[in-house]
């Protein structure tokens, strides 16, 4: 591992250097994808690739979304702020899958509640943050339609799986002036959507196409149910 470790670092630094060059200013994100380790959220096959810009398969029909995608809606979300460090209290992540986009997250979060719907990779990205040792994020094996925590009231919501329209139950357990980063669309056509909650109203601002796997209803305990 110790050859690899400095072969990584060098493609780590490649892989910023194309996210700036693909237009993403933020350097409070560019640092901290610098600092987490793609490739350690992927199956050793696929190590080697672990740093382009492009989805990966995790298992059970699922991608880990690409780094620009990533770091674009985490760019989103912190974007009405220029504070660093842990810019909010509490954040709610849908769709977590292999926990890389969780990772990032926990950078500007004092504590991230993230749900998937498949067992596994609940277990998986736990297993990934752990050994990251990272310890401000919580997975709970859910629908993120309706299974977030009682009680929390969020910051910002920000989803990998994409509803057909705007789930406005989102709203509910955002506080005012909260933002949730969505992709909305069907298998043809996705817009990356930016919703700021504003007392019962909405400000709706769209962004990039996008493709993300369906945000489906219900929880699955082995993947199988595809
Ligand atoms: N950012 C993730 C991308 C995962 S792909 C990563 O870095 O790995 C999107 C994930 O959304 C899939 O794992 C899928 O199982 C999950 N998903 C789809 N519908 C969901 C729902 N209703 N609730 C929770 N997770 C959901």
């Amino acid at each position: 591992m110790s050859n690899s470790g400095f072969t990584f670092r060098r493609v780590r630094d490649e892989m910023i250097e194309n996210l700036l060059e693909m237009g993403i200013k933020d350097f409070r994100v560019l640092d901290a994808m610098s600092q987490i380790p793609r490739h350690i959220f992927l199956d050793e096959a696929l190590w080697s690739r672990a740093y382009e810009n492009r989805s990966l398969t995790i298992g059970y029909k699922q991608t880990i979304s690409q780094p620009f995608i990533v770091a674009r809606m985490t760019e989103l979300l912190i974007s009405h702020t220029q504070d660093r460090g842990k810019i909010f209290e509490n954040i709610l992540e849908i769709g977590s899958g292999c926990g890389y986009q969780s990772a990032v997250l926990s950078y500007f979060t004092n504590q991230l509640y993230a749900i998937e719907r498949i067992k596994p990779l609940v277990i998986k990205s736990r297993k990934n943050i752990e050994f990251l040792k990272i310890k401000n994020v919580i997975f709970k094996h859910g629908d993120g339609h309706i299974d977030w925590p009682e009680d929390i009231i969020f910051d910002g919501v920000l989803g990998a799986a994409a509803p057909r329209a705007f789930p406005q139950d989102l709203l509910k357990p955002l506080k005012d002036g909260g933002k949730v980063v969505f992709p909305v669309g069907d298998d043809k056509s996705q817009t990356l959507k930016v919703v700021i909650k504003n007392k019962d109203e909405m400000k709706e601002q769209s962004y990039d196409e996008v493709s993300f796997v369906p945000m489906l209803a219900g929880t699955s305990i082995d993947g199988k149910d595809l």
